[in-house]
């Protein structure tokens, strides 16, 4: 909700966070979602769909280097990645970064989402969209998985929250990581943003059994996210590799032979993600049916 200078979005059910606004560059509904493209005083740029910030200029690094890299790097050599969601074409941004990708394939249900992201926020796709070894294919995730024939070795779920927007919901499902897991390779690696384990416990732990279900090793973590007024969730599974076995120097060594240069995630950073536990909150549970 936007009033004269300020914008108010939601966290939960009953918390919010309130921020200076600048301008509203974009007010618009597509076919899928309301869409704001919005300058706020201490964010810069920001994508908000359905009243909910889903990137800002100042922190999305945090966000998407930690959903990424950590994925890439635990897979030893990934070749084809997928990224369903991704709209603003930051995750795509940085799956580039790997030089061992040949091929980055984004799904997204709006493409006119896409289209005015490409406009107005290169601050965050930097171009990712126009390198030859992607292709942005719109279209429903739950539809295309169920269709595709390709494999992957890396899966990104950059999808809205699994307590947001109904359209998204459907891909925080076992029967929708039964039919990923098909989509990629036996040693291939999923990962998932997965919203807030604090202020959605019960569905949270709801996604995560369903991870469990599909996927032999599992792991999670989480990252603050200011301009999300929570620390973020995220999932991480594979039937093969462990990202909880690299060390702090494997992950700087990969970086460095990959000539991956991140602004926040390194070694100490993907230790850190694996030891630090996830926190749910009792208080939040019955607000989160
Ligand atoms: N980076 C954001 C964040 O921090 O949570 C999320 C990425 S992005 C803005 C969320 C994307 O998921 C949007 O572009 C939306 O169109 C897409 N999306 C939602 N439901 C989808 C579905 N069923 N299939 C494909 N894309 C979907």
């Amino acid at each position: 909700m936007f009033s004269s200078m300020i914008a108010i979005e939601p966290v939960s059910r009953t918390v919010n966070l309130i921020a200076g606004l600048r301008a509203v560059l974009v007010n618009t509904k597509t076919k899928y979602q309301s869409v704001h493209i919005v300058e706020l005083e201490e964010f810069g740029k920001a994508l908000i769909l359905d009243g909910l910030i889903q990137s800002t200029q100042a922190d999305e690094f945090l966000y998407h280097e930690s959903l990424v890299h950590p994925a890439l790097l635990t897979h030893p050599n990934p070749k084809k990645v997928l990224i369903i969601g991704g709209g603003e074409g930051a995750a795509l941004r940085e799956v580039l970064k790997h030089p061992t990708v040949n091929r980055a394939v984004m799904v997204d249900i709006d493409g006119e989402l896409v289209e005015l992201a490409k406009k107005y926020l290169e601050v965050m796709h930097r171009g990712s969209f126009n390198d030859p070894r992607s292709e942005v294919i719109i279209m429903d995730g739950f539809k295309y998985v169920d269709e595709s024939k390709e494999v992957f070795d890396v899966a990104i779920l950059d999808l809205t929250d699994p307590h947001g927007p109904e359209i998204a919901r459907a891909l925080y499902s076992k029967d929708f990581y039964l039919k990923l897991a098909r989509r990629l390779s036996h040693d291939g690696v999923l990962v998932s943003q997965v919203g807030s384990s604090f202020f959605f416990p019960n569905t949270y732990q709801n996604t995560l059994n369903s991870v469990r279900e599909v996927f032999n090793v599992v792991r999670e973590y989480s990252i603050w996210i200011p301009s999300f007024g929570y620390a973020c969730n995220f999932i991480v599974a594979s039937n093969v590799h462990d990202p909880a076995k690299l060390s702090a120097s494997n992950i700087d060594n990969l970086l460095r032979e990959r000539n991956v240069s991140t602004k926040f995630y390194c070694g100490k950073v993907h230790t850190a993600f694996m030891n630090l536990p996830v926190v749910l909150n009792d208080f939040s549970r019955d607000f989160d049916k």
